[in-house]
């Protein structure tokens, strides 16, 4: 058995503009922007609740925003001291995991399966995040918990602002019927409108439109629709650690079809990814907990897919049930197989971080910190 994902997704509530409230407390109640000065043609980054009434946003030229909120307070971008914050964020959540996949300075994913805080709890976990990120730096953060990054994302928005959500695995299907199909990742406005069109509006009506459809109408995307609108979604949690892989990979003379031929084919990869991994210096087996065991799949239509999870062991059975949990719904002819295992670097990962921080440039600094 798989063991059943635990993906937290964090999210600070109009992170620039609350750093300047908490720090000039004369602004609080009122209708707060961050962003570049008008005169400039400036656009807002952020802005708070109370702006937000007026119709105000991010992205919005500022010019804009003072005509739809005149007594709107513009704050300019101080990056340097919001990134000093994300640091703070990123060293509170590092308490609790290290599989930490940041998306910007105010957010980011937490793989928590099989986390040994709070008897495993990723709910209590991301509220105790959530308490100490307030007890600590007096902000606010939305937390989200659900079996993938999709509907991790999608609950930590749900409670929005200071509120947390979880999708339970037993929750999802009825979660998704309902939601509208600009929720999913990957479909934007022109999307969107492509879909309603053809009254496709919420997750439901995309599942009864069957995959050959999806398929037909949007390409590769229609694939990753089809999995999507049920909630299903297998994206790793790719941590900042610099790690090292090993896979080995076959592609067949002819394409190969059948669970019982696929599973020879993968048992004879797993056998030669052994004797290469026995030749490895530093067995990575040996780090346990962290190894992320990974499962390649390339189709006779050239489609291609890799399904990655973490596993406290090596062990045949754990690919077999990777392999079988994406073949498993689309039973097609095969071009390659592959398998393999990644593990983080043994190095600290955040002196690591202290060293990029050193080295890099601005918007690489952006990208590895919370
Ligand atoms: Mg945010």
């Amino acid at each position: 058995m798989i063991p059943q994902r635990k993906i937290a997704h964090i999210d600070m509530d109009c992170f620039y503009a609350a750093i300047e409230i908490r720090d000039n407390p004369s602004l609080q109640g009122k209708p707060v922007a961050v962003g570049g000065d008008s005169s400039r043609r400036g656009v807002l980054c952020t802005c708070n609740y109370e702006a937000r009434k007026f119709g105000v946003h991010s992205a919005l030229p500022t010019s804009q925003a003072f005509k739809l909120c005149p007594q709107l307070i513009l704050m300019p971008v101080d990056m340097p001291r919001y990134k000093a914050e994300s640091m703070k964020i990123s060293e509170i959540i590092h308490r609790f995991t290290e599989r930490v996949e940041p998306l910007s300075l105010d957010e980011a994913y937490l793989d928590l399966t099989g986390s040994s805080h709070f008897q495993g709890s990723a709910t209590l976990t991301v509220q105790a995040i959530r308490k100490l990120i307030q007890d600590e730096l007096h902000l606010a953060a939305s937390g989200g918990v659900a079996p993938n990054k999709f509907l991790a994302k999608i609950a930590s928005d749900w409670k929005k602002p200071n509120g947390f959500f979880a999708i339970t695995p037993e929750m999802i299907p009825e979660f998704v019927k309902n939601l509208p199909v600009g929720k999913i990742p990957g479909v934007g406005k022109v999307m969107e409108s492509r879909l309603s069109a053809i009254g496709l509006k919420a997750c439901a009506d995309l599942q009864s439109f069957g995959r050959d459809n999806l398929v037909r109408k949007f390409g590769g995307m229609g694939f990753r629709l089809f999995d999507l609108c049920r909630g299903i979604d297998d994206e790793p949690v790719v941590t900042d650690w610099i790690r090292k892989s090993l896979s080995v990979e076959d592609t067949f003379a002819q394409d190969i079809q059948g669970a019982e031929l696929c599973l020879a084919e993968l048992s004879k990869i797993y056998q030669e990814f052994l004797r290469r991994l026995a030749r490895q210096e530093d067995n990575p087996v040996q780090i346990g907990g962290r190894n992320q065991l990974f499962v390649k799949i390339k189709y006779g239509d050239f489609r291609q897919t890799t399904i990655e999870r973490s596993f406290p062991s090596l062990d045949f059975t754990y690919f077999q049930d990777l392999f079988f949990e994406r073949y498993g719904t689309s039973p097609k002819p095969i071009r390659l197989l592959g398998l393999g295992l990644r593990w983080p670097d043994p190095l600290d990962s955040r002196q690591l971080r202290f060293d990029l921080d050193t080295r890099e440039t601005e918007d690489r600094v952006i990208e590895i910190t919370f």
